[in-house]
């Protein structure tokens, strides 16, 4: 079993919040009953039935001979194969097969690529990814984007948004010789009204970036926790991430933890805290190269165990994204890899001709690469998941050439690496996603009341990790949306 995180999101502090709470949810249930009884749902047969297969999820672990029958978007029965089948609807021989939870890419940017934006949706549900949360966009690209995804006759991952980086008064991404994705948040004010207008574009949470000010960084919490908006984050540069991370739901990439981690902290952050103070002509993204060329790998260097051991304490009940398919790129770059010659044809022509074009270069022209931050990346998610830090699997795709979908199985074979059993890897891509949206009840497992997302395989992913790319069918919302070619 993974580790429960249990997040107070709410600042409801007094006896009177706390009862208007309640009955507004209490509304809202009455609310859902009535629309439930009206709708058609329970007259209607059921759509798909997969008849005595091996269900694995990270609630229940393997569970053989099961039956599990579907009604439009929801799992309607889960019982043990055992007994004349009195299902309807399209019915799928599961003998020999295992059925696992529709997937996750906990960490994308749908708008990163333009060539490549509109082919995402299904190239993701062809691998079985049929959630994606984009970590950071424009608003003014992403909700088009996010509007085609979910109309109701898509076939599309459902998806969930954060709108732009909040970074500091200096913005990273600023859109100056690169991508426009972060906005500036000056001031605590400015903090309070870029939340409030997020909720109301209808963000499903926010994500603070790595120039904010820690004044700031604590505004856009309170902001985000008065509206219930879940919060991911980089640790910002000037603070230290057994501060910056207790506050936040999630860190992406590991990001800065290294760097409270060494046995020098205090001094490397001054030193943080001096050169934003002194540069302050850099632009945000050299700011941040700079930083990190002079901290990072000193900072492993100087790697302090019982340090880090307070370090990880505190981050016990926040998130790790570690996008290791990203972090750990230099340990096997995707052009490599036997299997990306044919996943690449799957991708718009222009991108393919480009990304095919630099593997063929790197690999013609091979050069030593300094794999210490890819190593440590492995070691420091093993050494957080054993303290009972919760993961959750994300790609970054497609930044560093990740293929939308086939990304987030190497990501998969990476946590393995790092020391979780195949079973907590594909949690961390089911479970613990849904767990930082509060959608557990809905999401993330094989149970009566889920969502119908749920991915077929022909090889046991239990057995190795890498089954997961062995896929019979993909099911999305109830319908039957990927199934190769016998
Ligand atoms: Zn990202």
């Amino acid at each position: 079993m993974l580790p429960v995180v249990v997040k107070f999101r709410s600042n409801e502090t007094t006896a009177a919040a706390h009862w208007a709470a309640t009955l507004k949810r209490l509304w809202s249930l009455l609310l859902l009953a009535t629309l439930l009884s009206c709708t058609s749902i329970p007259d209607k047969p059921p759509t798909v039935t997969i008849s005595n297969v091996t269900l694995i999820d990270a609630v229940h672990g393997r569970r053989e001979g099961q039956t599990v029958v579907l009604r439009e978007d929801r799992i309607v029965s889960v019982q043990p194969a055992a007994g004349p089948l009195r299902a309807v609807g399209r019915v799928i021989d599961g003998s020999g097969r295992y059925l696992i939870p529709g997937l996750w890419d906990f960490h994308v940017h749908l708008t990163y690529t333009d060539e490549l934006t509109a082919a995402m949706p299904e190239l993701f549900l062809r691998y079985g990814v049929t959630s994606v949360r984009d970590t950071g966009g424009t608003l003014e690209k992403l909700l088009p984007v996010i509007e085609r995804m979910r109309a109701p006759d898509a076939v599309a991952p459902r998806v969930f948004f954060s709108g732009p980086l909040l970074d500091g008064t200096r913005v990273v991404y600023d859109g100056v010789g690169r991508e426009l994705l972060g906005t500036a948040v000056g001031s605590t004010d400015d903090a309070r009204q870029t939340v409030a207008a997020l909720k109301r574009a209808g963000a499903d949470f926010i994500k603070i970036y790595e120039l904010v000010s820690p004044d700031v960084f604590q505004a856009l919490v309170e902001a985000a926790r008065d509206l219930d908006l879940p919060i991911e984050s980089h640790v910002p540069l000037v603070m230290l991430a057994r501060d910056a991370g207790p506050l936040v739901d999630g860190i992406q990439h590991l990001r800065n933890i290294e760097l409270d981690c060494a046995a020098n902290a205090e001094a490397l952050l001054e030193q943080r805290r001096r050169i934003a103070d002194q540069e302050k002509s850099m632009s945000g993204f050299d700011l941040r190269s700079a930083v990190r060329e002079k901290q990072i790998l000193p900072a492993i260097a100087n790697y302090d165990a019982a340090r880090c051991e307070e370090t990880m304490a505190a981050l016990r009940g926040t998130l790790q994204g570690p996008t290791l398919r990203l972090n750990a790129y230099n340990l096997s770059p995707p052009y490599s890899r036997p299997d990306w010659e044919s996943a690449i044809t799957l991708v718009p022509e222009p991108i393919q001709n480009q990304w095919r074009e630099f593997g063929k270069n790197q690999l013609a022209n091979p050069r030593e690469r300094d794999l210490r931050g890819a190593r440590f990346s492995l070691f420091l998610t093993g050494e957080m998941f054993r303290r009972g830090v919760p993961f959750a699997a994300g790609t970054d795709t497609p930044i560093g050439f990740a293929i939308p979908g086939y990304s987030l199985h190497r990501e998969l074979e990476l946590l393995v690496e790092s020391g979780l059993t195949p079973l907590q890897s594909i949690g961390a891509a089911t479970l613990e996603p849904a767990r930082f949206f509060g959608l557990e009840q809905q999401m993330g497992s094989i149970a009566v009341g889920q969502k119908a997302d749920l991915v077929l395989l022909t090889a046991d992913p239990q057995a190795s990790i890498s089954n997961t790319k062995n896929i019979a069918m993909v099911i999305s919302k109830g319908q039957v949306v990927f199934e190769p070619a016998p």
